[in-house]
Order: C-alpha cells, then sequence, then structure tokens
C-alpha cells in the first residue's frame, strides 16, 4: 500500500484539506469573533454607562460628591475611566488616570471630541469604538463607550453632556489570543487524531482501485485468474466489475485462440503434405514436420529465421518472394533424393491489400508420377499386344481379298492362322477384362470350405496328358486325401493353379519336369509349382506379377503377359500372396498360400 502513489496522494490531500480547515477555522474565528466580542463588552457597558450618565445628569445641577467619589473610583467599580463632558462649556471631567497613563489622556480626549458631536446631536443612545493608546512608549487599545447625558424639561428631553467609559482592551485581547491559541491547538489535535481514520477510509477507498491495477497486470501477463472486489458502489467498483468482465472475456478469447492454434498446429503437423510459410520480409512463420522428410532436412527451420538462409530450403526463397511482390500463384516441381516434388506457391494477402507473406504446399508426387507412367505404359502395352495379332490378321486378309492366294490349301492355312490370331485377341482381352474387375474389386469373393486334394484330383488328368505330349516329368503330390481342407474360392484356386501350371508348361522343354508340391502347418497352406525350365533373370523376378510383363521383349512367346498379375490380385483378393524364386536356365518355382480351413 505505501508504494501505491494515488493513496499517498489522496492520503495527502486529505490531510491538506484537514489542516487548511484548522487554519481557516483559526483565521475566521479570529476575523468575525473580534466584533462579536466587542459587542458583547459594549452591551455589558452601555447600561453601567447610562446609570453613569443619570447620575451625571444630576451633578450637573447640584454638586453631587457621591458622583466625584463615582468617578474617582471608577477603575474599581467599572473597570474603565469615565470622562464626563459638559455639553455646553465643553469641560471634562475625568477620574483621575495614573501616571503611567497620563500620556494616553490627551488622546483619549481627541477621541472622545472627535464622536462627541454626534452623541450630543441626540440621534445616538450609544456609541462605541477602540483606539490605540500611547503606554509604556508603545501603544495599547482601549474601548471607548459614549452615552448622551439626558436632562428633561417639562416634556422635552435635552443633551447635555456626554459620558465616555474608556477600558484598555488588553484583558480581552488576551483571552481572545489564549481562545485563539486553544482553537489552533484543538484543531492541531484533530488533525492529528483524524491522521489513522483517514488512512484507514483512504486505504478502503483505494484497495478495489489496486485490485483492479492488479487484475490489469497480470492481464498483461496472460494471467487472468486475477479479479478485483466489484462490492464497491460507485465508480471505483463499476470500474472493478468492468476489469474482471474483460479479464473474463480476454481469458475466454484467447482459450479460444489457443485452442484454435492448437488445432491448426495438429492439423499441420499431421498434414502429409510440406507447409512452409513466411511472411513479406522473407522470414519464415510457419514450418510443418512433414517437411522434414519432403525436403531432406535434419531440424525444422527456427520460425523467425531467414529463408534465404537456410541451405537446403534457399531454392524456395526466389519464388516465394516473386509470389509476395506479384501475388500470383505459382507451381513448379523439385528432385530430391529419388522423389519429384510439386510445389505450390499462394500469396497471403487480403484482396485489395499487399501480400503479408506467401505460402507454399509440398507434395511428394513420386507415386502419382509412377502411376501415369505406367498408364502410359499401360496404353502402349495394350496398343502394342492388340496391334501384334491385328497386323498379322491384316497381312493374310489383304492378299486374300485381292485374289493373290489361289491354292485352296494356302487358303485354308491362311484361314487357320487367322483364327488362331483371333482366338488369341479375344483371350487377351478376356483377361484385359479379368483383371480389370479384379482391380475395380467389382468382383465378390465368396470363400468357403472345400478340399485341396479334390480339386487337384479334378485338374490332375488334364496336365498328366499336357505332360506326356511335351515329354515332361509330372510330379503330383501322392495322398491327395490327405491333403488338409482350405478356407478360399475353389473355381479361383483352380485359376491360379491353371495359370501356374500353363507357364511352367509353356517355359519347360521337352526333357524337363514339372512338380506341385503342398506343405501346411496350423494356419497356412503353401502350394508350390516348381519347373526346370528356362528360368528367370534377376532383373526380371521382381517385375513378372506386373501387367503385361514378359521376360520375353520380343514378345515372340505366345501369352498376354497378364497370366501372373491376374493370379496375384486373385490371391491378393482372397487374403493371399503368391512369390517366385528362380534361376535362369535352370527353372522356377511359384508359391502361394492359401488358409486352412475346418
Ligand atoms: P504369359 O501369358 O506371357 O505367360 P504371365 O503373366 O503368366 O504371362 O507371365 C509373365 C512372364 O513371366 C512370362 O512372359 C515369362 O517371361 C515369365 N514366366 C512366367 N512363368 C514362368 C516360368 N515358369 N518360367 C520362366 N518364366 C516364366
Amino acid at each position: 500500500m505505501r508504494k501505491s502513489v494515488f493513496f499517498r496522494r489522496v492520503l495527502a490531500i486529505l490531510l491538506l484539506a484537514l489542516l487548511l480547515w484548522a487554519l481557516l477555522t483559526a483565521v475566521l474565528y479570529s476575523f468575525l469573533s473580534r466584533p462579536v466580542f466587542m459587542r458583547i463588552k459594549a452591551r455589558e457597558m452601555q447600561p453601567k454607562a447610562e446609570m453613569v450618565a443619570t447620575r451625571a445628569a444630576a451633578s450637573f445641577l447640584i454638586d453631587d460628591v457621591f458622583f466625584d467619589s463615582i468617578l474617582l473610583s471608577s477603575q474599581e467599580l467599572f473597570n474603565a475611566w469615565i470622562f464626563v463632558m459638559d455639553g455646553l462649556s465643553g469641560d471634562v471631567r475625568n477620574a483621575s488616570l495614573p501616571a503611567t497613563e497620563s500620556e494616553a489622556r490627551p488622546v483619549i480626549l481627541e477621541q472622545i471630541k472627535k464622536n462627541n458631536d454626534r452623541l450630543l446631536s441626540g440621534d445616538f443612545n450609544s456609541l462605541w469604538f477602540t483606539a490605540r493608546l500611547p503606554k509604556d512608549g508603545g501603544s495599547s487599545e482601549a474601548f471607548f463607550i459614549g452615552v448622551p447625558i439626558r436632562v428633561s424639561f417639562g416634556r422635552q428631553d435635552s443633551v447635555v453632556g456626554t459620558v465616555f467609559f474608556v477600558s484598555s482592551m488588553d484583558e480581552m485581547n488576551a483571552g481572545f489570543h489564549s481562545i485563539n491559541i486553544a482553537l489552533i491547538f484543538s484543531s492541531l489535535i484533530v488533525l492529528v487524531l483524524m491522521v489513522l481514520p483517514v488512512w484507514f477510509i483512504t486505504a478502503r477507498l483505494i484497495r478495489p482501485l489496486r485490485q483492479t491495477r492488479d487484475v490489469a497486470l497480470a492481464i498483461a501477463h496472460g494471467d487472468f485468474s486475477i479479479r478485483a472486489d466489484a462490492g464497491q458502489v460507485g465508480e471505483i467498483g463499476e470500474l472493478a466489475g468492468i476489469m474482471n468482465d474483460l479479464a473474463d472475456k480476454l481469458s475466454a478469447s484467447i482459450a479460444d485462440l489457443t485452442l484454435e492454434r492448437n488445432r491448426l498446429r495438429q492439423i499441420l503437423a499431421g498434414m502429409s503434405d510440406g507447409l512452409l510459410a513466411i511472411d513479406h520480409n522473407g522470414t519464415i512463420t510457419s514450418a510443418n514436420p512433414a517437411l522434414l522428410d519432403l525436403m531432406g532436412l535434419d531440424a525444422l527451420p527456427p520460425t523467425g529465421s531467414r529463408l534465404a538462409e537456410q541451405p537446403a530450403l534457399m531454392e524456395l526463397s526466389e519464388p516465394l518472394m516473386q509470389v509476395v511482390t506479384q501475388k500470383i500463384d505459382t507451381e513448379q516441381t523439385l528432385s530430391r533424393h529419388n522423389r519429384v516434388l510439386a510445389v505450390q506457391m499462394s500469396p497471403l494477402c487480403e484482396p485489395d491489400g499487399p501480400a503479408a507473406g506467401a505460402v507454399a504446399l509440398i507434395r511428394d508426387i513420386t507415386e502419382a508420377e509412377r502411376l501415369e507412367q505406367t498408364r502410359r505404359d499401360y496404353v502402349a502395352n495394350v496398343s502394342h499386344e492388340l496391334r501384334t495379332p491385328l497386323t498379322a490378321i491384316r497381312a493374310l486378309v489383304e492378299p486374300m481379298r485381292d485374289g493373290l492366294v489361289q491354292a485352296e490349301n494356302d487358303r485354308q492355312r491362311y484361314y487357320g492362322i487367322i483364327l488362331a490370331e483371333i482366338v488369341r485377341l479375344s483371350r487377351l482381352i478376356n483377361d484385359m477384362l479379368e483383371l480389370s474387375r479384379l482391380q475395380a474389386g467389382s468382383l465378390v469373393m465368396q470363400l468357403r470350405d472345400f478340399e485341396l486334394g479334390s480339386l487337384l484330383e479334378d485338374i490332375s488328368d488334364r496336365f498328366r496328358l499336357q505332360a506326356e505330349d511335351q515329354q515332361i516329368t509330372l510330379g503330383w503330390p501322392e495322398n491327395l486325401s490327405a491333403l488338409p481342407i482350405v478356407h478360399a474360392n475353389l473355381d479361383r484356386v483352380e485359376q491360379v493353379l491353371i495359370i501356374l501350371l500353363d507357364n511352367a508348361f509353356k517355359y519347360t522343354p521337352s526333357g524337363g519336369s514339372i512338380g506341385l508340391q503342398v506343405v501346411w502347418d496350423d494356419h497356412t497352406v503353401a502350394i508350390s509349382v516348381a519347373d526346370t525350365g528356362i528360368g528367370i533373370h534377376p532383373a526380371d523376378v521382381d517385375a513378372v506379377f506386373d501387367r503385361f510383363y514378359k521376360a520375353d521383349k520380343a514378345h515372340q512367346q505366345p501369352g498376354t503377359g497378364l497370366g501372373l498379375a491376374i493370379a496375384r490380385e486373385l490371391l491378393r483378393q482372397m487374403g493371399q500372396d503368391i512369390t517366385v524364386t528362380s534361376q535362369l536356365g535352370k527353372g522356377s518355382t511359384f508359391t502361394f498360400t492359401l488358409a486352412r480351413g475346418g
């Protein structure tokens, strides 16, 4: 409380007001009380003077010894000197003045003469005044009161002289001074006594104001928990109330803003795209964690640092500053660590105002680029695959139309080739449709338990015959009934087996061998088709499951290049996988898994 300037000022003003009040009371008292005292003195002395005047009237007619003795003893009787003036002769009779006062007599007489005429006129019953009389080399104040001496002649009154009482004011002035001093002293005592109550009242008055100040200070330091006492009536209480209200509203607004900021931070942190924002000076204002990976940074650039001074991001500085100055969206691509990045840059600005900064959104488009490339390859592959049989058909049909093929057996041979090409074409189209249906997910794969042994039994005859035809040794599981029950789609598993076995026969020369093996554990059954065929080059192993992939780049081999892609897609839809191991010139083994049923 001691530090409060406001408190000290209010306290000082109140104490000063008290002091002024005491001083003014003393001064006003000394000015106003004097005439009152004089009037009291006049009222006290006037009857005495009138009584002496009545006596003096008689003494004018006959010698009055008693009156003379009154004059002589006037100081003792009335505490005043009496001066009696004869109105006709102008003689003055007076009480004898002590030797010490004798020098005052001429001054007294002068004062009496000055005022005598007014009394003699009969218009006044009394008149009083003060005058300074010489005394002991100095002067002292004296009080004069005069009354007329009236004598009645028949019915008429006439003034025949005057009586003046002259008394020293010393006593009255001394009393007056002591009252003044007592008054000043009592005022000072009141002042001292009032210091504590005034202190407490001021402190009470100031407390809500101090609290209000504390609330404002706390708000300035970000603390919204402090509240002022708004209970006081009047402006100070209202101010405290308003400040409390302000603290409530600010606290709520800041909580909202913090929530919003945290949400935004979370969104930025959770974004897979990189975000980099700068202000109009090129200072970084925001950067999200995705930027680390995308731009290959070790640490995020600190907010407040200059973009142009960040070596890893320097190349974005110039285009971003251009976006700030030109206020137009720009897009560019960057290459980083075998990745293709698309950078979308936009200005941050109000529609009419200058740009306050710019933001760059960095997206990894490597996969999109790859997909685009795949799409292009697909179209090229499809066109190529379609064109090959069509070109062959055209090359045969045109000479036949022009009548160039005359021999019947040639014609029959041509028809045979055309039919084979058409069959190839329709197989290709069927495979393409099958694969796209599978990849579109439009086929619903119903899974159920069935015996793997009976499926292998069903297809074994067909491949045994083919093996005999191609002089290939076919190895088939011995005890088919011992094979486990699997949970899958029977038709689709058959389709996969046929693709793999067809391929094995396709790529295994006569004299080779093909073997089908089944192994299983509690959950999974693994089926392998192994051959001793041409094998696959290590560089091609990973690609054989891709669409239209053919190890034979000249595409001379029969087949569409879609079989393995279809097989992998079918297994994927059943929740299973297919792998291959191969050695060029030695053979290949394709293994796929199925879930155990039962
Ligand atoms: P295709 O109809 O051409 O056989 P696939 O998708 O079934 O198409 O096979 C893709 C490619 O994988 C084939 O062109 C072939 O080069 C290779 N391939 C598939 N199976 C074998 C195998 N058993 N031995 C050697 N190469 C194989």
